[in-house]
């Protein structure tokens, strides 16, 4: 697909490595090989999905004549880290709304993405309770910036549009043209499934390719009727977008939602498992709040034989590894 036409800033100047994990694969009994991406080694402050994303969405604010930046995300958001951390290079302010999902949890001297966003020099921060209209929110303050002469540009909560999920539909293609060069087969995706963009962005690449490649999602939030709608609408929107003529079919589109636990951001012992045994097989860090409770669900899943003895399981890392640090007392009970 020619993706070329769309404005970017350059922030993926490499494919992020594409790696074997054989004695994580073996803890789990060898019964399937798998595989990851490394997309938390991206660049941008402690790397992650977001900088694809960011990528795109950030062209399209300079495109603009944008001077600030607002964006919004939960109280230990890698989105809001990454979007301070880009805007922060081209020289923008970034406003950061934060919705406090779960009650009490927001502390300003909490460690974690929270430390990063004032050593990285937010201009602000407001936290509004969990439930709140956030792109209404962010209106506000857009409209309260213009009255002070500033040029706002609003990217929505994890960059996750139709512009910003390009960034994933190029993940797809790096990954197809990685498996190219290397002929190595994948039988089958797991990747996080959250705002919808990065999901979205995958299947989006991988059926507008023609690839073959199935991709299963973990949801860490919503319910799974809600999350396949939110996705398919989005992958859609974006094939539309990129001009492919493409329709998504609505069975491509697979978000479990039974590894969410209590609800978003809060601990399961599925996450904990999966966080410890790649850290303690791979050296790889995961994150509490996604790639650690997408991780579980591709373990349970595989104990559960959903992919077929042998197969090759390639796993999306999208990051959020500073997030580990605010959640000490889990890891140490
Ligand atoms: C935002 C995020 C996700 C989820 O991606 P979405 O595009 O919002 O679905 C997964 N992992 C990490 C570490 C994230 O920060």
């Amino acid at each position: 697909m020619n993706l070329a036409k769309f404005p970017r800033r350059g922030y993926v100047q490499a494919p992020t490595p594409l790696e074997a994990l054989p004695r994580f694969s073996e803890a789990l009994g060898g019964k399937v090989n798998v595989f990851i991406k490394r997309d938390d080694m991206l660049p941008g402050t402690a790397g992650g999905n977001k900088t694809r994303k960011l990528d795109f969405c950030m062209a399209d604010a300079l495109r603009q004549g944008a001077d600030s930046i607002i964006t919004c995300g939960a109280v230990q958001s890698n989105h809001c880290r990454l979007t301070l951390a880009w805007a922060v290079k081209e020289g923008l302010d970034c406003h950061l709304i934060l919705e406090e999902r779960v009650k009490g949890s927001y502390k300003p001297e909490a460690s974690g993405n929270n430390f990063l966003f004032q050593l990285l020099g937010v201009k602000s921060i407001s936290v509004v309770p969990g439930g709140s209209d956030m792109m209404g929110e962010m209106q506000k303050l857009a409209e309260t910036l213009r009255a002070e002469g500033k040029k706002p540009y609003v990217i929505p909560g994890g960059a996750s549009n139709k512009i910003g999920a390009l960034g994933y539909v190029s993940c797809a293609e790096e990954v197809l043209r990685q498996l190219f060069e290397t002929g190595l087969r994948i039988d089958h995706m797991v990747v996080p499934s959250g705002s919808a963009g990065t999901h979205a962005g995958i299947i989006a690449g991988m059926i507008g390719n023609n690839a073959g490649i199935p991709v299963t999602g973990i949801g860490v939030n919503r319910k799974k009727e809600a999350q396949q709608a939110a996705v398919l609408k989005l992958a859609q929107e974006t094939l539309n977008y990129i001009g492919t003529g493409v329709t998504m079919p609505a069975e491509a589109v697979v978000a479990f939602d039974d590894y969410v636990g209590p609800g978003y951001s809060l601990p399961t012992d599925g996450m904990v498992e999966a966080v410890k045994l790649l850290a303690s097989t791979e050296s790889i860090l995961l994150d509490p709040v996604y790639s650690g409770k997408a991780m579980a669900g591709l373990i349970d899943l595989v104990r559960k034989d959903y992919f077929p003895e042998g197969s090759n399981v390639l796993f999306l890392h999208t990051g959020g590894s500073p997030a580990l640090f605010a959640y000490l007392d889990t890891f140490r009970s």
